[in-house]
């Protein structure tokens, strides 16, 4: 009997929030989660900020001894050299990031990161010690030609060509056109979605890491759905996007089982 997986709520805060921004909405956030008497390791909770404000809500986070995680929201392939702009997953695992987002779809497809590169920069941070974030799912036009899980397990497929039994990542199942969309997929499609995504995992590496790999659901979650996606057997947490913005809401996501009815 393998080991219960513990919830992760991750905060994608995209390109919002300043350094000081950063540490403010922290400050809250840990806060109100420490007056609910939040349970740390019954659910974690991850935000990603933007680069820029890495090294303050690390500062913040061990000075105030947060049980917060943190990680980047993306990494380059390459470990070090001339690489205009981009961001080693070693400077973030030097800055006590836990996670690394790779192959979210406003990388895949905005900066048209193929997944060959999705699975070099989920090398890249596994390598230096971070546990990768692997982001999949499909467009509205993908769901026209093929059943909902067939792109998604593609990609999935693609990010783990390297990877072996034991090693750490977290998969999101992120339907694009549910993401900033305001409607959710449905709690079935989600949970169908991901039991694919599992058993892929199992295809392609074993089946131990398949039942200790953590599977998120993303898209558009709020406090009114997530219960829902979190009744779902295979769902192990969310990523939460533009929810993540306000501390109220996003404390309300993370505490989910005090509005729960299980
Ligand atoms: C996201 O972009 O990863 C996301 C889930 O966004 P939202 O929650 O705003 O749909």
């Amino acid at each position: 009997m393998s080991e219960p997986r513990t919830p992760l709520i991750a905060g994608n805060w995209k390109m919002n929030f300043d350094h000081l921004q950063a540490i403010a909405f922290v400050q809250k956030l840990a806060w109100t989660l420490k007056d609910a008497h939040h349970d740390y390791d019954d659910v974690e909770v991850a935000v990603f900020p933007p680069f820029t404000d890495i090294r303050s809500v690390q500062t913040l986070i061990q000075a105030d001894k947060l049980e917060l995680k943190f990680g980047g929201q993306d990494v380059s392939t390459h470990v070090s050299g001339a690489y205009t702009g981009e961001v080693s997953a070693h400077f973030l695992k030097q800055l006590d990031c836990s996670y690394a987002i790779v192959g979210h779809s406003e990388r895949r497809y905005r900066h048209v990161e193929s997944d060959e590169t999705i699975a070099a920069k989920a090398k890249a941070a596994r390598d230096a010690g971070l546990v990768p974030l692997i982001c999949v799912g499909e467009t509205a036009k993908d769901l026209e030609r093929h059943e909902p899980s067939a792109v998604p397990v593609n990609q999935l497929r693609g990010a783990l060509i390297d990877f072996k039994p034991g090693d750490d990542f977290v998969v999101a199942y992120e339907p694009i056109w549910a993401i900033g969309a305001g409607e959710a997929a449905t709690t079935e499609q989600a949970q169908s979605v991901i039991t694919a995504l599992r058993r892929t995992i199992a295809q392609v590496i074993d089946e131990e890491t398949a039942q200790k790999t953590r599977i998120l659901y993303g898209g558009s979650v709020k406090p009114d759905n997530i219960v829902g996606f979190m009744k779902c057997p295979d769902v192990d947490g969310v990523l939460v996007g533009g929810a993540s913005l306000d501390v109220d809401t996003f404390a309300s996501i993370v505490r989910y089982k005090k509005h729960a009815t299980y």
